[in-house]
């Protein structure tokens, strides 16, 4: 892989279910595609994990994702953006191009990616 930066990792417990949900409502699923998708070097993934077990005595792993499962598709122009190029309005998902031009520009967009950091570290906080 040329870019190591573009690893898609889910996590994983002893049981083989995956970190799920979103920062006030997490929880782990047996269903993959409710998984969490964490950029593996951006996150830290590695080293919140070893925290976490650590601290927590959780044993976690993280599971790499097919590229192709990472691509979402944007609410409005039903374009393939990747996972942490869509941006969430407080409704839809957004691309950039169509976040650019929403009228709905209220709230800070959240990136994806950052949604999912905070979750990390809210876990290995708990
Ligand atoms: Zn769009």
């Amino acid at each position: 892989m040329k870019d190591p930066l573009a690893v898609k990792v889910r996590i994983r417990n002893t049981e083989g279910k995956y970190l799920s949900g979103d920062l006030s409502d997490w929880g782990f699923s047996e269903d993959p595609s409710k998984g969490i998708v964490f950029d593996y070097l951006r996150h830290q993934v590695a080293e919140q994990l070893e925290q976490i077990r650590l601290t927590r005595g959780i044993v976690l792993e993280a599971v790499p994702v097919d590229p192709k499962e990472v691509f979402e598709t944007c609410d409005q122009c039903k374009r393939f953006a990747t996972a942490f190029g869509t941006f969430f309005d407080g409704n839809r998902f957004l691309c950039l191009e169509c976040l650019a031009q929403s009228p709905v520009m209220t709230s800070a967009p959240q990136s994806r990616s950052a949604v999912a950091a905070r979750a990390l570290s809210t876990i290995s906080l708990l």
